[in-house]
Parts: C-alpha cells; structure tokens; sequence
C-alpha cells in the first residue's frame, strides 16, 4: 500500500533568456516522462512556468536537475504535500509568452517590475488606507477566494486585465497599488506594466498567494475562501487562521466551493455550485445550455427526453 502524503506538487518559474526554446521544450518533456512526473510547463523564449506532481523521490530529482542547470540554480520551488498526482499527463509545450498578456510593448520583468513584498509586507499593505488590493487574477479565481478588501478586476482572461485598468482607472486613484496572483509570474510582468503605464508607486506579493499561505508567521492571515488552482485539486487552502467562505452557489447564492464545468461543451462557464443543484439544473449555466444538443450532463446520466423535460419543468 503506497504511503499517504508521499506526492508533492510543485510550482515554478523564472524569467530568464531560453535559446532554442521548442528544442528545449521536446528534451524537457522526455526528460520529465523519464522521471514519472506529470504536469504543465511551458517553455517561452523569455523562461520557464511549470507545475507538476510527482513522488518525493521524483520530484526531488527534478529539482536537483534543474538547479544543476545556471540558468535555473535560483529558481525557487513552491512545494504542496500530497497523496497522489494532481495531473492526468504531462504536458510541456512551447509557447510565444509565459502568461498571455499580448501588450503592444512587451516588458521584461528582469528590467521593470514592481517591488516584491514579502508576506509580511503585504499584510500590511491590506491593512494600509493608502493602497489599494488589486487582484491580479480572473473573476472565477477571485470568487473562490481573495484577499479581504481586495478589488476584483472583471474578466475571464489574464490579457484582458490592462484593457480593464485603462476602463477603470477611477478605481486606483493616486493610491499605492499592490498586486497579487496565484504564484507569482502574472504579477512579475503585470506589475511592470503598470509602471509603464504610469503609476508610480506598485508592489507585488512575492512568490503570490501560495507564499502567502505557507508563511509562518501571516500563515494566511486576512485571505478569505479557497485558492482556485489549475490542477486536480481545483481549490487549496491559504488561511491557517480562520476559513471564511466567500464563494456562493450560482443558483441559490449559498456559501459554496465547489466548482463544475457547464455542461455545454461550448460555453464549459466555471460554476460554483452544491451537488444538488449541480442535478436540479443539469450543471448548466443557462436555459440554452441546459437544452444544447451535446449537454454532457445529459449524456453522462443517460437521461431520456423525457427525463429531461420533466427536469426543466421544475426549473420553470
Ligand atoms: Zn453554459
């Protein structure tokens, strides 16, 4: 019988200079399928964003193979416990960007980039009147869970955030502004952008919530709900004080963590939702996700049309 708490997850980055990077990319890949880790990382011409699971064992290998590599001896590994793989298989793709933020002028973070906080610094920034919390993540990531106080930006996508500052400069005034994401890397770049933008005084969490979490001292003080996690985990835990749910049930607004996909293959909208309303509404968004002809709920139960029908009859 395998042990409990014998996996780990990692998560990573670094911004530093990859030449040949789809090259990189194929000997990465054999070389994390040789170890047995599975994940996602992607390999730009500008770095390294990784996270993948693994036994002790395999992932303490991989790290002493990529800090035996200079160009990623300082590259800092945010390790979760666990009791088995968070990923199905392992991905490594290369790609233009490390997140997606396609600005018309590209900024590197090792050149402009806002201050780093520590957790301890940023604790006091939320308790500070003069700045103002900026999430740097997207709405699904901040209803699960954020900082207390924080500003929510409202998009689905990480590219859409400067065109959402510019929309809503009102609310930033001629405050301090500090950022933070889930690990870090969106800051790194969005921070920056900001500067570039103008704003003069910008922070950023270092090493992102999952640090925040982890520090011995904050041990996640003044978050509020769960960490949205882009693994099998879905949500993690970031507050050792206290839990406060902050997430609602998309049909009833009850307190709620858990997290479906839409039913419709080509809407698949994140849902907050109880099991129970997950069947009452066929986990589906809309009234026309609920009667698309590739529902998937639908499928998965082997429901009739009338079953069906008589569902939504509830529903009117
Ligand atoms: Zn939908």
């Amino acid at each position: 019988m395998e042990e409990k708490n014998n996996y780990r997850v990692l998560l990573y980055y670094m911004y530093v200079p990859i030449e040949n990077g789809e090259e990189f990319a194929i000997e990465h890949k054999a070389f994390c399928d040789e170890l047995g880790l599975k994940g996602r990382i992607l390999i730009a011409d500008e770095g390294i964003n990784g996270t993948c699971s693994g036994t002790v064992e395999q992932t303490n290998r991989y790290i002493e193979h990529m800090k035996a590599d200079p160009r990623f001896a300082d590259m800092i590994f945010k390790i979760d416990e666990a009791d088995e793989h968070a990923f199905p298989k392992m991905k490594v793709r290369y790609r233009p960007e490390l997140v997606t933020l396609r600005l018309e002028d590209d900024i590197n973070p090792n050149q402009l980039t806002g201050k780093h906080l520590s957790a301890k610094e940023f604790y006091e920034s939320l308790n500070d009147e003069n700045t103002v919390v900026l999430d740097a993540r997207n709405d699904y990531e901040y209803d699960l869970g954020h900082f207390r106080g924080a500003i929510r930006p409202d998009i689905t996508n990480f590219r859409d955030l400067p065109q959402w500052v510019r929309d809503n400069k009102e609310l930033l005034g001629e405050k301090k502004i500090v950022t933070y994401c889930t690990g870090g890397i969106r800051c790194e770049k969005f921070s920056g952008w900001l500067l570039q933008e103008g704003f003069k005084d910008v922070g950023q969490l270092n090493g992102g919530i999952v640090t925040y979490g982890k520090d011995p001292e904050v041990q996640g003080d003044l978050w509020d709900g769960q960490l949205y996690v882009f693994d099998e985990r879905i949500a993690v835990p970031v507050n050792r004080k206290e839990h406060v749910v902050v997430g609602k049930d998309y049909y009833s607004g009850e307190p709620c963590e858990r997290y479906v996909n839409c039913a419709n293959p080509e809407c698949n909208k994140k849902i907050l939702c109880s099991e129970e309303n997950e069947h009452k509404h066929l986990r589906s968004c809309s009234e026309e996700c609920r009667s698309h002809p590739r529902n998937r709920y639908i499928a998965e139960h082997g429901l009739t049309e009338e079953e069906v029908k008589e569902r939504l009859a509830v529903l009117s």
